[in-house]
């Protein structure tokens, strides 16, 4: 019986591809915890109406979760240390590039490896010499922080080897996090990045099978790397395939995915959606752990808010 959770991002309405990812969160906790974490640490673009319409879809939609719903955003200090931890451990260094300059360096270098979320960052401001990165930092340049890659890598392995990761329907995967290159662990303007929060908050909420969308699938390479370097414990993965509309393309807020609070409008019932999300059939009893009580939706009132 393990802990699962569901863990919107409050950019947007619910739409269907987050009902199926829901339901198919509940569905592997089989009785186990189930847990809502709103992952609202990008305060540019979540907004506090979405993140009640999504407990309020939830709700509808007849999904009940372990209280207390935990917000990102009240736990930055959190991520906060393990981004110092890291940084003591010599394993990241401050980045002060904008997105220009790292344009203007990929132009002039001629390309850039491609890793799996764009160009690799080609390094500028990890040649960057002490003095002057002590002296931009004296002068409150806005920097973000990234991970040196190839000691992080080499720190994580010395011990014990390749990492690896076990998936739920793939089994066992060779964690290859190098070709992301220096990922940015704290963005400037947050303090933190969604690979830092995520890690950080599935350790720390016990999340025994981390269930998503398979667009999140190379992630998981990052995310096994952290859970090494910060030693935390290591769940297993289980990512779904992803719902798609007429055309074939994945469902997306962006483009205006059908809501489902439109649904709701249109007259649907709460199993002629889950239907439609692929769980016409799913057995919804659930009884919170007594942690918590059950004060839905909007509850979080046990100082997690
Ligand atoms: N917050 C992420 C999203 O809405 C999901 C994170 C995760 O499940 O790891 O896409």
């Amino acid at each position: 019986m393990p802990t699962t959770r569901f863990a919107p991002s409050p950019t947007g309405l619910l739409h269907l591809g987050h009902a199926h990812s829901a339901l198919f969160a509940f569905q592997q906790a089989k009785g186990g915890r189930f847990l809502l974490r709103i992952e609202d640490i990008d305060h540019t673009r979540c907004r506090p109406e979405f993140d009640a319409a999504a407990l309020e879809d939830l709700h509808w939609l007849g999904l009940r979760w372990d209280p207390p719903v935990r917000r990102q955003s009240n736990h930055l200090d959190s991520y906060t240390i393990a981004l110092q931890q890291l940084e003591a451990d010599g394993l990241l260094y401050p980045c002060f590039c904008t997105r220009r300059d790292i344009e203007a360096e990929i132009a002039r270098a001629g390309s850039a490896p491609q890793g799996p979320d764009g160009p690799v960052y080609p390094g500028v401001c990890r040649a960057l010499d002490a003095t002057t990165r002590a002296v931009w930092r004296q002068e409150g340049r806005p920097h973000a922080w990234r991970l040196a890659m190839d000691r992080a890598v080499a720190r994580a392995t010395q011990a014990a080897g390749p990492l690896r990761f076990y998936e739920r329907s793939r089994g066992w995967v060779l964690a290859e996090p190098a070709v992301f290159g220096d990922v940015v662990l704290a963005r400037k303007d947050i303090r933190t990045s969604y690979h830092l929060a995520v890690t950080l908050d599935d350790a720390l909420q016990g999340v025994e099978v981390v269930t998503r969308g398979e667009d999140l699938l190379p992630a998981t390479h990052i995310h096994r790397l952290l859970q090494a370097l910060l030693k935390l414990p290591v769940p297993e993965w289980h990512h779904h395939g992803l719902i798609r509309d007429q055309t074939g393309r994945r469902l997306a807020k962006r483009d205006g995915a059908r809501a489902l609070a439109d649904l709701r409008a249109q007259g649907l019932t709460a199993p002629e959606v889950r239907a439609l999300a692929g769980f016409g059939e799913i057995d919804l009893n659930h009884s919170p752990s007594p942690s918590g009580a059950a004060q839905q939706p909007g509850d979080d009132s046990g100082g997690d808010r």
